[in-house]
């Protein structure tokens, strides 16, 4: 027996943080990044006798969510306290959503490795964060941040559908762009508003009863994922086959040592002791809410994606960079329409120049300089031989400075090809003439010369002759 007799069975859930400027249950911001404790008042510190007041803006980001992910939205959902003890959570509870969630049945497709795959989405719940211990601050104390206490979180729970560590990674990115796409989270899982848990159990193949699941806690980059569940598996596997049990846990991953290790065992819900939040009414959708927010859903990732591989022609590779950010996408469709020639070749210049000069200026699409009008303009005169495909990056990048008229720097720059065939004539007659053992070669069935002449013609107009000029030119004197 190995790892390749079980079968693995994944289910993540995940955390993100909802956009909103202020916290679910009071004003405070919910900036990343301030002083510890500036963002903090009675409510998010728990004081005695305050009342949380619901932040609207949260249950609209998170039933757009829910729509987004095809989920159910529950007219009438109730606010749970979740209890426990821990010095990050000064109320002694988390506000949360137990019995009756917000959103519920829902589905992500993503590309699974024999195709696409529908992931059922179990549920979409709101809850409120805890703050964060920081340990070593100095002194060998630990102290406390209360800054997240409160920050929005919809909490994401898929069914066990997921059968590896890639396609995990695949839902967690799939999920990730949908959620920026609607604007609701910043995608950012270094700063922690985007983590997931993962549980994780394995089951001899052809068996039809799921073995004991593990949850592995707090994951927060991608390939972490994968190499937590390898592990995760790895480790099951191997206590089966030495005829172990698994034992039902929290695990953590160790990012150092490649490993998941022991955490607590695993709470029952019942330790929780969830009750219905006496200070919170059930949160209510009024008719036609969710039917308002679903007309204003964005095209989603996938959707755009099959889109623009279909109606643009494009390689699924450059149509998957230009979908990766919404924005781009947008900017991309602008510049089409007004240029109107090859999809691809203006893919290039995307792909290429564009996030280049995007990245290495550290500047955003809401920065540019020039229009789309400039840029499809630009594409033109490379398409009419006015400028080689060369001088054009040139021109591109002093209107991606400057966001002056492409025609206005090729004239400036000397950059525009010449068209005018006399020149290249002349040009061609004087590298015929100081060349003629290579003319010989050539009428001597040595085709290959052509392209030296057409170097040399190229020197002599210093690179600004319309190469197909230059070569009709040439053959026509060489009497092709
Ligand atoms: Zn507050």
């Amino acid at each position: 027996m190995s790892v390749a007799d079980f079968q693995p069975v994944i289910g993540l859930e995940v955390h993100a943080q909802l956009l909103t400027r202020s916290k679910i249950f009071c004003g405070c911001s919910t900036e990343f990044g301030a002083p510890p404790n500036a963002h903090t008042c009675a409510v998010c510190l728990g004081m005695p006798g305050v009342l949380p007041v619901l932040n609207e803006k949260v249950v609209e980001f998170a039933v757009r969510t829910g729509r987004a992910l095809e989920c159910r939205i529950n007219p009438v959902s109730i606010w749970s306290r979740k209890n426990y003890f821990y010095p990050d959570l000064p109320k002694g509870y988390q506000i949360s959503q137990y019995d009756q969630p917000l959103c519920e049945h829902g589905a992500l497709e993503i590309d699974g490795e024999d195709g696409p795959r529908r992931i059922r989405i179990r549920r979409i719940h709101l809850e409120e964060d805890a703050g964060k211990n920081v340990h070593d601050a100095g002194g060998g104390e630990s102290l406390v941040d209360l800054n997240r206490s409160g920050v929005p979180l919809v909490e994401i729970v898929s069914e066990p559908d997921l059968r590896t560590s890639a396609e995990a990674v695949e839902y967690m990115k799939a999920l990730r762009d949908v959620l920026v796409y609607l604007g609701v989270n910043d995608g950012n899982l270094e700063e922690g508003s985007f983590r997931c848990d993962a549980n994780v159990s394995v089951m001899r193949k052809g068996a039809t009863q799921y073995g004991q699941r593990v949850e592995l806690k707090n994951i927060n980059s991608f390939r972490f994922v994968q190499k937590a569940i390898d592990y995760e598996i790895g480790r099951q596997v191997e206590i089966i086959e030495s005829g172990g049990k698994v034992a039902q846990e929290t695990r953590l991953f160790d990012a150092v040592r490649g490993e998941t290790r022991s955490m607590r065992s695993k709470e029952e819900a019942h330790d929780y002791r969830y009750f219905p939040e006496p200070d919170l009414p059930p949160l209510r959708i009024p008719a036609g809410y969710v039917e308002r927010i679903e007309k204003e859903l964005p095209e989603l990732p996938r959707a755009k994606l099959q889109r623009f591989t279909a109606r643009y022609g494009l390689p699924p590779y450059d149509a998957k960079i230009l979908v990766a950010d919404r924005a781009l996408a947008d900017f991309f469709e602008k510049v089409q329409a007004a240029y109107g020639g090859p999809a691809k070749k203006l893919a290039n210049w995307f792909t290429g120049e564009l996030l280049r000069l995007l990245k290495e200026e550290s500047t955003s699409l809401g920065a540019l300089k020039f229009s789309p009008g400039q840029f499809a303009a630009l594409l033109k005169l490379v398409d009419a031989g006015e400028l080689s495909n060369n001088a054009a990056k040139d021109v591109f990048a002093e209107m991606f400075r400057s966001g002056r008229e492409p025609k206005d720097i090729a004239l400036e720059k000397g950059l525009a090809q010449v068209q005018d065939s006399g020149a290249v004539e002349a040009a061609v007659d004087a590298v015929l003439a100081a060349n003629p053992g290579e003319v010989e070669k050539y009428r001597a069935g040595k085709k290959q010369v052509l392209g030296f002449l057409v170097g040399q013609v190229m020197k002599a107009m210093k690179g600004k002759g319309n190469p197909a000029l230059v070569n009709a030119a040439l053959k026509a004197r060489l009497g092709d």
